[in-house]
């Protein structure tokens, strides 16, 4: 069973993942966007780390969704609404119970990843954080190894792709050979849920 203390383990893992690849994920944003993913998450993910112990929920939803709030008001730019939903519709799948079991997780995982695509308008394939956030989380029954390499996967495929959502769009052609800075992050997503878990 995930208690509140793994999905805090995973939020803390997934901000010092952002703060170690900020720079790398502001490099990815430069060529087909405007040089911000990182420096975005980092304030994102920062004010998500800095909750005061005695203010930390303690359900896994609470927590999960407190984080998403945080997102949602910190980062500017796409990426807030949109990772900010991912986390806050998971939590809200979660409920109240203190415990959730990892059918329980992957399951409320889902839909967040679900709310994604219908706040973004994206699909799979479409050059965005979905392209890692789906394979991710259809990997996730199997086991936390495998969601770290099947999103890993799914944001390299980005390279040869064309995007059709945001603001690498607007490049058409020009966008294909770079890989999507928000594939990027959300594969350090699914690593840092293999580090908490580990
Ligand atoms: P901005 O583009 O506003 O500067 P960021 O640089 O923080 O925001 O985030 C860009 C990332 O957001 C993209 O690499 C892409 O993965 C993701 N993204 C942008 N638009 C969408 C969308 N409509 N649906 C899903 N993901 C999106
Ligand atoms: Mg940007
Ligand atoms: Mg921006």
């Amino acid at each position: 069973m995930l208690d509140a203390d793994f999905f805090h383990r995973w939020l803390a893992a997934a901000a010092a993942a952002v703060d170690r690849e900020a720079d790398r994920l502001t490099e990815l944003d430069s060529p087909i966007g405007d040089a911000d993913h990182g420096s975005n998450l980092r304030r994102g993910f920062t004010a998500v780390v800095a909750t005061p112990e005695k203010e930390a929920p303690d359900t896994p939803g609470a927590v999960l969704t407190l984080a998403g709030r945080q997102l949602i008001s910190t980062v500017g730019g796409a990426s807030g609404p949109l990772y900010g939903t991912l986390l806050r519709r998971t939590g809200k799948a979660l409920g109240e119970a203190p415990e959730v079991s990892e059918a329980e997780f992957a399951e409320a995982l889902r839909a967040g990843v679900d709310a994604v695509a219908a706040l973004g308008g994206a699909a799979l394939g479409d050059k965005t954080m979905l392209d890692s956030l789906v394979p991710g989380v259809d990997a996730l029954p199997t086991s936390y190894a495998a969601a770290r390499e099947a999103a890993r996967r799914g944001a390299l495929a980005t390279i040869p792709l064309q995007a059709r959502k945001g603001r690498a769009s607007y490049l058409g052609e020009r966008s294909v050979g770079h890989q999507d800075p928000g594939a990027t992050s959300s594969a350090l997503l699914f690593e840092a849920l293999a580090e908490a878990a580990g």
